[in-house]
């Protein structure tokens, strides 16, 4: 572990020379860094979708759909934003400060941490190593162990592609994460676990480093007694679609729970089960659609989950595991108990409880009750409902009539609040999330208001009020003695 050390201290010198150099700066370079991980992305794709079959089972069609294709197409939209995020923004001084001009600029943070989490270990590296690219630092990336394959293949791939003095990609487990964080850093990117992420704002503020939290949490499904079958149908099919087939629910924003009413339950339960079967065939155990659980460790931890019996005898559907195979079958429960495990951890897994209300309204109370969520799903056309869910929950997204969406825009951000995370990211986002926006301010030596000085007196006060309220006629009167007082 001490040769990391010493690497890393190597490396961190390195950057920090580097950063200093100022290339990281110059918009080339940074055009010239993006395209190289566009042609990571595009030439190494076989070596992507292979690392992703190794390490969760994941079929490539979802492997384009959430990595492959998400970091093209934001590594573009990066590219064609940047100039426009690079250029200084006019800003207007106070009159107090007459014949001035000032600009606010983006000015990289320096020398940033980046580590990441295992569930998509292509995305959560890359996507905001495009920002703090875009942004001109130097960066560390540390992927997770839990992604053996994909893990390595970043770390060989990557000093192909980008430029090695400005970008290293450290491995290891928590051992290691522990030496990064007892660095020195300009900016610490985490995505996992509110746990881990507690260790790193700890670590951070010994050196006042500033945080970007991405953490997770549990995603409520609200879903309202729909009418149309169209309706019920489409709803059904994209929070089976996103909870299931994105990394078999082991996805931060995947649909934790779901908030339905107590007669409209078993139209959902009916409607998911034949969804399951048309997505995953009779025996999904067979199927090459569904991700596999990430290891033994993450396996039995959902196991225990649903082992307790009173959340047993909740289940209405699936429930079947294949340790060896680290595959558990989608599976439904309804009202398991609140105090439950399953109810009060994340579940990061295919288990998808359904908890019945009396009326729709109680969701809200029910979300306030408990920490703010990464996302809000409601699946609704009732208006009402919706702006209610807007205006009195709190939460790092809200989608209505969808889900996971949210993850592929480049133009909202994307992050949670209060104990899902803090900070945010994606498009514009990751570039001023890696950005101090520095105020730069100039002011012409023909003008000066000798009343902005000491020593003080009441007609001054009126003179500095008439100035900051653009009053000129109120100047007029103080100058002229017909205003003596406030
Ligand atoms: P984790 O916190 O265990 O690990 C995350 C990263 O931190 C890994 O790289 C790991 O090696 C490192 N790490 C672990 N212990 C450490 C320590 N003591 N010091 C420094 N580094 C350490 O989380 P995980 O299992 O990788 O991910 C699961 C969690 O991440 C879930 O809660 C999920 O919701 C969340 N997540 C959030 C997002 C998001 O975008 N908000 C995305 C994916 C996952």
């Amino acid at each position: 572990m001490d040769s990391i050390v010493i690497d890393l201290e190597r490396d961190l010198d390195e950057l920090r020379g580097y950063y200093r150099s100022g290339k990281t700066k110059d918009v080339t370079w940074r055009k010239s860094q993006l395209k190289g991980m566009l042609s990571l992305i595009k030439e190494r794709e076989g070596d992507i979708f292979k690392a992703l079959k190794e390490d969760l089972g994941k079929h490539h069609v979802e492997a384009f759909r959430d990595e492959v294709g998400v970091l093209t197409k934001s590594i573009k939209f990066a590219l064609n934003g940047l100039q426009g995020w690079m250029s200084s923004k006019k800003a207007k001084l106070p009159a107090v400060a007459l014949l001035s001009s000032a600009v606010v600029l983006p000015e990289p943070l320096g020398v940033v941490l980046i580590i990441s989490s295992w569930n998509f270990p292509f995305g959560l590296c890359l996507e905001p190593l495009i920002g703090a690219i875009a942004a001109g630092n130097t960066m560390v990336v540390k992927p997770s162990e839990l992604a053996p394959a994909c893990s390595s293949l970043l770390a060989n791939a990557i000093p192909d592609y980008l430029d090695n003095k400005a970008v290293k990609v450290v491995q290891g487990g928590s051992v290691v994460g522990q030496r990064l964080l007892q660095q020195k850093w300009d900016k610490i990117f985490f995505t996992g676990s509110s746990q881990v992420g507690r260790l790193v704002m700890s670590e951070a503020a010994k050196h006042l480093t500033p945080v970007t939290l991405e953490l997770g949490g549990k995603c409520p499904a609200v879903v309202d007694s729909l009418s149309w079958s169209w309706d019920q149908e489409a709803a059904v099919n994209r929070i089976t679609g996103a909870k299931f087939g994105a990394c078999a629910g082991q996805a931060c924003i995947a649909v934790d729970y779901i908030l339905v009413t107590k007669e409209f339950t078993s139209t959902l339960v009916a409607l998911m089960k034949a969804k399951i079967k048309d997505m995953f065939g009779e025996n999904p155990r067979e199927t090459n659609s569904m991700s596999r659980i990430v290891n033994k460790q993450h396996f039995l931890r959902l196991k225990r989950l649903l082992s307790d019996p009173n959340v047993q005898k909740s289940i209405v559907y699936g429930g079947s595991m294949d340790e060896e195979n680290l595959f558990i079958e989608p599976t439904i429960l309804v009202d398991p108990p609140l105090d439950a495990e399953i109810m009060k951890e994340e579940i990061f897994g295919p288990f998808l409880p359904i908890i019945t209300l009396n009326d729709i309204k109680e969701s809200i109370e029910f979300i306030n009750s408990r920490p703010k969520p990464l996302a809000i799903y409601a699946f609704t056309k009732n208006e009402a409902l919706r702006k209610r869910i807007v205006s009195e929950t709190s939460s790092g997204s809200v989608v209505f009539n969808d889900a996971i969406i949210q993850y592929a825009a480049d133009n909202m951000p994307f992050g949670g609040v209060g104990e899902s995370g803090q900070g945010k990211y994606h498009g514009k986002a990751s570039f001023d999330t890696f950005s101090h926006y520095k105020a730069v301010a100039r002011r012409s030596f023909l003008t000066d208001f000798w009343y902005r000085s000491p020593p003080w007196n009441e007609y001054k006060l009126l003179l500095i009020e008439a100035t900051y309220n653009f009053d000129y006629l109120g100047m007029l009167l103080v100058i002229l003695g017909l205003k003596r007082s406030r």
